[in-house]
């Protein structure tokens, strides 16, 4: 095969993986080219929204079938525990076919990677680590492990870490609008069930972040917790060591864990949080997607739905572009698509670190019968951020219950 291609994707990752799917259906020729060989890791919490499940079954209505007959772990719901609120649970509604799910991102992102490769128009480059991107739009040259690649446009889909965008847009990380958070596998942690499914412990002494069980079914759960990077490092807050801390100083997680074995040592990676126009995301003949755009929100962590939506906007770009194109249609889908919902995100994380707030605001919210009956009757993400977007909503969840 020649080394030439229409698309060079640098990260096979589930935006890489998804945007070479996306390309191949549309007939372009795709370099996917990842530093790892698949199946891989990916410090992750493993955790699946509605969100993921509802874009595969409508856009790749094949991946979502092996996905769904692979799952081992259906939740029914999320529950959250604040310490001195009782428990809370955004329960789903019935009719909702997609469920927040959990699977190992070795598992998951191999899923994706696999269906990309099994289609003719896409090669896998896997063991490339990416070296350098030189020349310009249409006449790129990617050096990657041992491979020289030509390509007419680049996806930048190297995830928190990745060098692409360093390379196109000169920009380093942003370390205000980043977060790191510790994964570890456990099992025999008591009391999961698919009632509770996905829990989120924000005890008391806990100013920021959140702490996670996320079962994966077969008696094995993820198991972490972060934070913003700039309180981790005022706080001087190593990660690894807290986990344990955590568990031990916080009573309801404490008498979970009597019989739980660690499977492996904690294990830390970074997550660049979304909000509006932080970075440059498109310039002439290249785009960047998922984490590599920052597109995590800032409050839950998500960033799978996000790294899959950017990449279809980007693949469709790539699919629409005349000669010379700069992208700034891309630029501007992601403005009016992601990011309003990432801007929410960023003023309601600032609100729960501002302890005044969260006492005078966020405590009588999350009590008031009213706003847990909107999360039980419609877990809808969307329609419950829509709702908390307007002040007169808002107040009246602290005067009517
Ligand atoms: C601890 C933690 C918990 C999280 N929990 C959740 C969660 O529960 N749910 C959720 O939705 N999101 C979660 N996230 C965020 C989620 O992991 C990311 O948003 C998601 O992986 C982004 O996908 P991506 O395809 O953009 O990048 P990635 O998944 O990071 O993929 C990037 C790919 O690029 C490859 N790569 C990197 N550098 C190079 C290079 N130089 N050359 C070639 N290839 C390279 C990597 O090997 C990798 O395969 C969590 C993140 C962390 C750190």
């Amino acid at each position: 095969m020649s080394k030439e291609f229409d698309v060079a994707i640098i990260g096979a990752g589930p935006g890489g993986s998804t945007a070479a799917i996306k390309l191949a259906e549309g007939g372009k020729r795709v370099a996917l080219i990842d530093k790892a060989s698949f199946p891989r890791d990916k410090v992750c919490g493993d955790g699946l929204t509605p969100d993921v499940a509802n874009q595969l079954m409508k856009f790749f209505p094949e991946v979502y079938e092996d996905f769904k007959a692979k799952v081992k772990f259906n939740s029914k719901a999320s529950s959250i525990y604040l310490s001195g609120i009782e428990e809370l649970s955004f329960n789903l509604s019935p009719e909702s076919e997609s469920k927040v799910n959990a699977m190992a991102r070795y598992e998951f992102d191999d899923i994706l990677f696999k269906h990309a490769i099994s289609k003719n128009e896409v090669e896998a480059f896997e063991n490339s680590p990416l070296k350098s991107i030189t020349g310009s739009a249409e006449n790129w040259v990617v050096e990657a492990g041992d491979e020289t690649l030509y390509a007419k446009y680049i996806i930048g889909a190297d995830g928190a870490n990745g060098k692409t965008a360093r390379i196109l847009t000169g920009e380093g990380k942003d370390m205000k609008n980043y977060a790191v958070a510790v994964r570890c596998y456990f099992e025999g942690i008591e009391g999961v069930s698919e009632e509770k499914g996905l829990e989120f412990f924000m005890p008391d002494y806990m100013d920021s972040g959140y702490f996670w069980i996320f079962p994966l079914g077969n008696g094995k759960a993820n198991v972490g917790w972060g934070l913003r990077a700039e309180l981790a490092q005022k706080q001087k807050v190593n990660l690894r060591d807290s986990l344990f801390e955590i568990i031990e100083k916080t009573p309801e997680i404490k008498a979970r864990f009597k019989e739980a074995k660690a499977l492996e040592d904690p294990i830390g990676f970074g997550l660049p949080l979304g909000g509006k126009n932080l970075r440059k995301i498109a310039g002439p003949g290249f785009l960047l997607i998922g984490d590599a755009a920052y597109l995590i929100d800032p409050v839950s962590g998500e960033g799978i739905g996000n790294a899959i939506r950017s990449a279809r906007f980007a693949a469709e770009a790539i699919l629409e572009a005349k000669i010379g194109d700069d992208f700034q249609g891309y630029k501007r889908r992601i403005q009016r698509k992601i990011y309003p919902e990432l801007v929410f995100s960023k003023y309601v994380q600032k609100s729960l670190e501002n302890r005044f707030i969260f006492l005078r605001f966020w405590k009588p919210v999350l009590q008031n019968p009213r706003f847990k009956r909107l999360l039980t009757e419609d877990y809808s993400l969307k329609k419950l951020k829509r709702k908390m977007l307007n002040p007169f909503y808002l107040i009246g969840l602290l005067i009517f219950k």
